[in-house]
């Protein structure tokens, strides 16, 4: 599916989910890598959660200083790729923040380094 800010992604799918805010201003390199990641897989990426505004952060249990408040974060699934080949691959992109889950994976453009696994 085309998109409006890069070859596979829209806008749209960044947006925060609050309902409210229409916050939606993500961090080009976060969508670079977000692509290097579909085109590895060929696979579609679904956008769990991306943009939060500090209400809607709060709301679903976000740490104070998430890059999700920035537009730096998303978390993704890949469609039939389990999380932690997602992951791995996430990896060598070297993101700056990058978080291992059971259901998701969360990548993140900070400046700096952060790894975790839950
Ligand atoms: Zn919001
Ligand atoms: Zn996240």
């Amino acid at each position: 599916m085309a998109g409006d800010i890069s070859t596979h992604f829209s806008r749209i799918e960044f947006r925060c989910k609050c309902g409210n805010c229409e916050f939606d201003t993500v961090d080009a390199g976060l969508v670079a890598m977000l692509e290097k990641i579909r085109t590895h897989f060929q696979r579609p990426v679904t956008i769990n959660s991306a943009c939060r505004c500090a209400r809607h952060n709060a709301q679903v249990g976000g740490s104070a200083r998430s890059q999700h408040l920035y537009g730096r974060a998303a978390d993704i699934r890949v469609s039939n790729v389990e999380p932690s080949a997602v992951a791995d691959f996430a990896e060598t992109l070297n993101p700056g923040g990058l978080g291992r889950y059971s259901t998701f994976t969360h990548i993140d453009s900070r400046n700096g380094r952060a790894r975790w696994k839950t």
